[in-house]
C-alpha cells in the first residue's frame, strides 16, 4: 500500500469512528491538511471586519491658553503723595464720579447720598493723614485728591 492509499484508509476510518456528525467544513479542513493537492481547499475564514477607526482623543486637543487674568491693582500700592499729581475735577473718572475738591460743591441733586461733614480726609479710601492736604486715593491711581474734596465712591472711615 502506497502513502496516498494509507492516508485514505485512515481518514475512512476516522469519519466512520465521528460518524456523520462532522461538518462539511471540517472534513474540508482534514482534506486540506492532508496535503492532498486534490482535494478542494477548505474556505479561508473570513477576515472579521475591523470597526471603523473612531477618532480617539487626541493628546493635541488642549484647551486653547486662557488669557491670564489680570490682577486687580492693589488700591494701597501708591506711590507718596509727593510723587502724585494733583486729580482734576475735569478728570473723566473724576466726572463720573462726581469729584469736587470741596465737599461743599457736591452736586447734591445728582448725589443724594452725600451727607455733610464727608470729605475725603474721614474716607477710608484716602491715604493721607489727618494733617494732609492732598494724598493718595485708591480709586485714582497715581494722583492725589484733596483732603476736602469728595466722590460718590465715599466711604467712611471706621471709628
Ligand atoms: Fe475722596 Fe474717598 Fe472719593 Fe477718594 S474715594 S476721592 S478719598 S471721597
Amino acid at each position: 500500500m502506497n502513502t496516498k492509499n494509507s492516508r485514505l484508509t485512515d481518514r475512512r476510518r476516522f469519519l466512520s469512528l465521528v460518524g456523520g456528525s462532522v461538518s462539511l467544513l471540517t472534513v474540508a479542513g482534514v482534506a486540506g491538511c492532508s496535503g492532498d493537492k486534490d482535494a478542494p481547499a477548505a474556505a479561508a475564514p473570513e477576515p472579521e471586519a475591523t470597526p471603523a477607526a473612531e477618532p480617539q482623543p487626541s493628546a493635541q486637543a488642549e484647551p486653547a491658553p486662557q488669557p491670564a487674568a489680570e490682577p486687580a491693582p492693589e488700591p494701597t500700592a501708591q506711590a507718596p503723595a509727593g510723587d502724585l499729581v494733583e486729580l482734576s475735577e475735569q478728570d473723566t473718572q473724576a466726572t463720573a464720579l462726581g469729584y469736587v475738591h470741596d465737599a461743599a460743591n457736591v452736586d447734591t441733586a445728582r448725589y443724594p447720598q452725600f451727607q455733610p461733614g464727608q470729605a475725603c480726609v474721614n474716607c477710608v479710601l484716602y491715604q493721607g493723614g489727618a494733617d494732609d492736604a492732598w494724598a493718595g486715593c485708591s480709586i485714582f491711581i497715581g494722583k492725589k485728591v484733596n483732603a476736602k474734596g469728595w466722590c460718590s465712591a465715599y466711604a467712611p472711615k471706621a471709628g
